[in-house]
């Protein structure tokens, strides 16, 4: 008989089993469905609670009241940061810089060491003597990269920098080579060192759209999606 009863009891307690699994699994699914379809993007991009503040940052374009702030977190011995700034950004540039509607703002990422950190440290100061030539140094800085296939050989020293800055117009070298040892340079590479762990950049470049960091950069459609959303809420908001 006790045999016979554990028989028929094991059928149900399994059944109910599984109609809690099953239950537990519409659940989760249900939830899963209504958080996504609450979130604007489903991939992996991810949307901060605040933008991040620009302060002491250099800054491109135009309109300092442009809706759209784009942020790239990169860095000058990154062979595919180099790569970004010459097939997305000179798209960006022309769509949504130029005219206003973005503006553009880098931040140093030292992911590849010594030669990063120096690099970085020659921008910033090039930047606090000039912000105007920040942005044409900023391309110098890209363009002496290695090419590809020796991208790992020493490029960035010292002197390389002095002699990039010597060919800066209005900029007075001596005061950029005492720069490059000031504490002041050294704290704003520290911030924006602060700035990567804050955010948790994980790979270079990263490009912030607003408060959204794509999943990847190179996706020139989506940033473009993202300007133009935003710029129709602004456009709505007013
Ligand atoms: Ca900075």
């Amino acid at each position: 008989m006790s045999k016979n009863q554990t028989k028929n009891n094991k059928p149900n307690s399994s059944m109910k089993f599984t109609v809690i699994l099953t239950l537990l699994v519409i659940a989760a699914l249900t939830f899963l469905v209504i958080y996504s379809n609450n979130k604007p993007d489903t991939d992996q991009d991810i949307a901060f609670e605040h933008e991040v503040s620009l302060e002491g940052q250099p800054i491109l374009g135009r309109n300092p009241e442009a809706p759209v702030t784009i942020i790239e977190f990169g860095d000058f011995k990154c062979p595919a940061c180099k790569n970004w700034g010459e097939t997305i950004f000179p798209q960006l540039q022309k769509d949504f810089i130029e005219p206003g509607d973005v503006k553009f703002s880098f931040v140093n990422v030292l992911f590849h060491g010594e030669e990063s950190a120096i690099a970085s440290t020659a921008a910033e100061a090039i930047y606090k003597q000039n912000p105007e030539q920040y942005w044409d140094f900023h391309e110098m800085l890209y363009a002496s990269q290695p090419e590809a296939e020796n991208h790992d050989e020493p490029s960035v020293t010292v002197e390389k920098m002095v002699e990039l800055a010597s060919s800066v117009p209005s900029i007075n070298v001596e005061q950029f080579q005492e720069d490059l040892q000031s504490d002041t340079i050294k704290e704003a590479v520290m911030k924006d060192t602060q700035l990567v762990e804050d955010l948790d950049i994980q790979f270079t470049p990263s490009i912030m759209v607003n408060n959204v960091m794509l999943e990847d950069p190179f996706d020139y459609e989506k940033i473009k999606s993202l300007i133009e959303e935003a710029l129709k809420e602004n456009e709505n908001g007013k």
